[in-house]
């Protein structure tokens, strides 16, 4: 690269700190570089922060393309330290650990079981909320019944349920990483419906008066 882009400071969220706070570069590094000629081109930038309040590292990784000697960012984004959403910390225990589970399976390309652990911790939502006899779809199907899971949930949750038995059972069926990415995103959508929004929902009738 012909200029450094890397900025000496910037702000960025400490989870340690919980707060905004100033950081200062420490390193950076360029990755897929890819020059047409000497003043055009692209790569990835990756860079190391330190909050100066704290002391925390932050690394960020960044598109980037190089156009006459300008530096043109894009898409930069934290890679550490990961945030996890604020309502899956919100939820039950046993469907953390399986959401967190899970996550950790699709980063290391483990898709088969992280499809598994989704539709472990599905199974975790449905004892939770007092299903515990029968199979999967038995107590989604109740769940359903009792109003407590949209048809749209109940559907999405059915489909994820098969995904999990092909992991489980099947070895012919390939789990691709799409597949084990959207069973996360639905696992996290479940999440926020049912721990989330339902609750302030019912908080909010509460605070209108109006239960
Ligand atoms: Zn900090």
């Amino acid at each position: 690269m012909e200029s450094n882009p890397s900025i000496e400071k910037a702000t960025f969220f400490c989870p340690v700190c919980n707060a905004i706070t100033e950081s200062v570069l420490l390193f950076s590094y360029q990755y897929n570089v890819n020059y047409q000629d000497e003043l055009q081109g692209s790569g990835i930038n990756v860079e190391l922060f330190k909050c100066l309040n704290c002391g925390n590292p932050i690394l960020t990784n960044e598109d980037y393309l190089e156009i006459e000697g300008e530096y043109f960012p894009q898409n930069k984004f934290v890679l550490f330290p990961e945030k996890e959403s604020a309502f899956v910390a919100k939820a039950p225990k046993s469907i953390i650990n399986s959401y967190r589970e899970a996550e950790k399976c699709y980063k290391a390309n483990a898709y088969e079981a992280s499809v598994i652990m989704c539709r472990k911790g599905i199974d975790a939502i449905c004892v939770e909320k007092g299903e515990i006899k029968g199979k999967l779809l038995d107590k989604l199907r109740n769940l359903k019944d009792k109003d407590l899971l949209e048809v749209t949930f109940f559907n999405w949750a059915n489909r994820l349920r098969e995904f999990g038995n092909i992991g489980a059972h099947s070895h012919d069926s390939e789990i691709t990483k799409e597949d084990a990415r959207d069973c996360l995103d639905f696992f996290e959508a479940l999440i926020m419906y049912l721990y989330h929004l339902v609750n302030k929902y019912a908080d909010f009738l509460k605070r209108k008066d109006l239960i």
